[in-house]
């Protein structure tokens, strides 16, 4: 199991970097293979710099047929995220969560990358789930055992007769 990291101490570290693999099924997303990827983390003071790949294979519906197909899920990511100093929160967190959408953590607590791995796959659902780009949706049940047609088997016969 991967832990948070806690952010004290990696802005302790001499390198201030953590690279983390991973190779964990998370709970909050179902899966048929176990997330694997890597994060690499480094501490610049007053942000993170966050970059990695995580990839999985998860069970969709296809929104037309409704059939259930695999889909392999990639996520690369490049993302800045701003620590915020006990004094600024004291600002008023609201005020900062409404005018910045971009991410922001206490630069005393905790960095949860499996949740961080989670959400950037979570982006990579496609909004329009095909089992194939072109899904012809629902077929009706094709007949199999089709009867050879009464007049056939007549006119068959009629030739035996006939020599
Ligand atoms: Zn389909």
């Amino acid at each position: 199991m991967i832990r948070p990291i806690a952010l004290r101490n990696l802005a302790a570290t001499p390198t201030r970097q953590v690279a983390v693999v991973i190779d964990e099924n998370l709970e909050a997303l179902e899966t048929l293979t176990p997330v694997q990827g890597e994060v690499t983390v480094t501490h610049r003071g007053d942000f993170l710099e966050v970059e990695g790949t995580a990839q999985t294979i998860v069970t969709l519906q296809c929104d037309r047929c409704l059939r259930g197909f695999n889909y392999r899920l990639e996520a690369n990511f490049d993302e800045i995220i701003w620590l915020d100093h006990e004094a600024e929160i004291m600002k008023g967190e609201q005020e900062i969560a409404i005018m910045n959408l971009e991410e922001h953590l206490n630069a005393d607590g905790e960095l949860d990358l499996l949740d961080l791995v989670y959400q950037h796959l979570c982006l990579e659902v496609p909004m329009r789930k095909l089992c194939e780009a072109d899904c012809p949706g629902i077929l009706p049940v094709e007949k199999k055992s089709e009867k050879v047609d009464d007049r056939w088997s007549a006119l068959s016969k009629l030739r035996e007769d006939l020599s």
